[in-house]
């Protein structure tokens, strides 16, 4: 997958963005990472590529021509149209199911407003989405790309050791994922729960599907309203609250 970054910052994407998993990802060729500084498409003395607020009003915009000339050449770079994407306080809040979607374009460019944004009319001219990282505002929408490139990544084969490794993951199936435990077996007085230990794979499965839910149950009641929940899995939730109140009480 190639992904092209347009922004005033190309360094703050790259050094984000070269370690861990997806950094060697990067090195396998896997992810082409192009970050493309919107600077190197200004015409004018400095660099500068922005300019007051017609209207009034505080601070910068980003100029429509630098913008507009930089995608120009991400795009010729690509023998597929792209996907772009403006990241924005305003766009569509980020979740797994757009972050599916996304990772099956071959080529995605994103764009990185910064100071108070970037002029609506080259906006309106080249994005095919907008896309808010959550209802906050960041300085730049670099951090926020490198979030959107960070959970695409990790779903293109290869960036993994397989999709099982993200299939029962939270939010992929709309739910919480169960609680996961390592050595020692007893830590601080806390054991391990007997089912893991067991090597009973279809109880230890069905143990953390029930533990999934009741995950999503305490702590996303608006995701938990759309699932389905059997009467054993019902009873695993009212089981769960009761030693919970059992071990508060205590
Ligand atoms: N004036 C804009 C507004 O009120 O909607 C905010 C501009 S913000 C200071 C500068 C840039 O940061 C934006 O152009 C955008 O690219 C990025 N940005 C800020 N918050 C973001 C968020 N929650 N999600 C994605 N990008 C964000």
């Amino acid at each position: 997958m190639i992904i092209t970054v347009l922004t005033l910052f190309p360094q703050q994407v790259k050094n984000f963005m070269n370690v861990s998993v997806i950094g060697n990802a990067i090195q396998k060729g896997i992810i082409d990472l192009r970050c493309v500084d919107i600077r190197d498409f200004s015409v004018l003395p400095h660099r500068k590529v922005d300019d007051t607020l017609y209207g009034g009003g505080k601070g910068m915009l980003l100029a429509c021509d630098p913008v507009f000339q930089a995608w120009k050449h991400a795009v010729n770079e690509s023998c597929t149209k792209p996907r772009t994407i403006y990241l924005t306080p305003k766009g569509c809040v980020l979740n797994q199911s757009i972050v599916s979607e996304l990772s099956k374009h071959e080529h995605i460019v994103f764009i990185c407003g910064h100071y108070e944004g970037i002029d609506q009319r080259v906006i309106d001219r080249i994005t095919d989405e907008e896309i808010s990282i959550g209802d906050y505002v960041l300085t730049g929408g670099e951090v926020a790309a490198c979030v959107v490139i960070d959970a695409v990544s990790r779903m293109i084969d290869g960036v993994l050791p397989d999709a099982s490794a993200f299939e029962k993951e939270s939010h992929m199936t709309g739910m919480l994922e169960s609680p996961h435990y390592t050595k020692p077996d007893v830590w601080e007085g806390m054991p391990v729960p007997e089912v893991l230990k067991n090597g009973n794979h279809a109880k230890i499965e069905k143990w953390r599907e029930s533990e999934g839910i009741y995950e999503t149950y305490k702590k996303r009641p608006d995701l938990f309203h759309a699932l389905p929940v059997s009467a054993e899995q019902w009873q695993h939730i009212i089981q769960r609250e009761i030693n919970d109140r059992e071990g508060d009480a205590k």
